[in-house]
């Protein structure tokens, strides 16, 4: 299959309210300016080196979202043009961005990456620290940070039942910080699993390797 034909079959497959970022973690330059050719706006990378040089190459009203772990140093190099960090997971780099984002004059957009995998690798705030991370938040400790939702990532797993209630975890957490102040964002679902995202209730999926294809790390 062609990215044309991935993409729009993706896109066939996600309601209305269902934002997609395109991860093009790995692939260059020319796979995203066809699928920004097809529509496509916002685009979702995991490395502050890779996004760097991706960036002056493509058209600048594409929303970059950055989806790995950021290291508290390297925010510098992203803060002037990064649309929204997915992967906020300590008061550390929140605080480093708002400081970032009061030398551009901007705010930030970000969404706390809550951990809801079994998995030990995943990188990830517990529940509580999302809620008191949140409840700073409301006390206007980051005054050029939006905190606009949460993300997570399921275990890698075939077992549905184990991946539903992960997300549905997630979920349940964001309807409770959305009864404290309105949050748009709820991103969960990645290629394998995002039709079970949107149905724990996801409106934004992290999608890569069924629109690009597999990644080449060997490259
Ligand atoms: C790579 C990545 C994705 C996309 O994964 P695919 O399985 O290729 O769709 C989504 N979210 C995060 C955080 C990622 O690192």
């Amino acid at each position: 299959m062609s990215i044309q034909e991935n993409y729009n079959y993706i896109k066939s497959q996600l309601p209305d309210h269902v934002q997609l970022v395109a991860v093009s973690k790995t692939h260059p330059v020319s796979a995203i300016q066809e699928v920004y050719d097809l529509g496509q706006r916002v685009f979702g990378e995991n490395k502050v080196q890779e996004v760097l040089e991706k960036y002056p190459l493509l058209p600048k009203d594409i929303q970059w979202h950055l989806i790995g772990h950021l290291q508290t140093n390297k925010v510098k190099y992203i803060a002037e043009f990064v649309d929204t960090i997915q992967s906020v997971d300590s008061e550390r780099l929140l605080l480093e961005i708002n400081k970032e984002a009061v030398k551009y004059n901007r705010t930030i957009k970000v969404l706390l990456q809550v951990k809801i995998a079994e998995e030990e690798s995943k990188f990830g705030l517990e529940i509580d620290e999302a809620k008191a991370l949140f409840q700073q938040y409301l006390n206007d400790e980051f005054p050029h940070i939006e905190i606009t939702g949460l993300m997570g990532m399921a275990t890698f797993t075939d077992n549905e039942q184990q991946i539903r209630k992960e997300f549905s975890v997630l979920k349940n957490l964001f309807d409770e910080l959305n009864k404290q102040k309105s949050l748009e964002t709820l991103s969960m679902g990645m290629s394998d699993d995002f039709p079970v995202a949107i149905e724990c209730g996801a409106n934004s999926v992290r999608v890569g390797s069924a629109i690009f294809g597999r990644r080449d790390y060997t490259k």
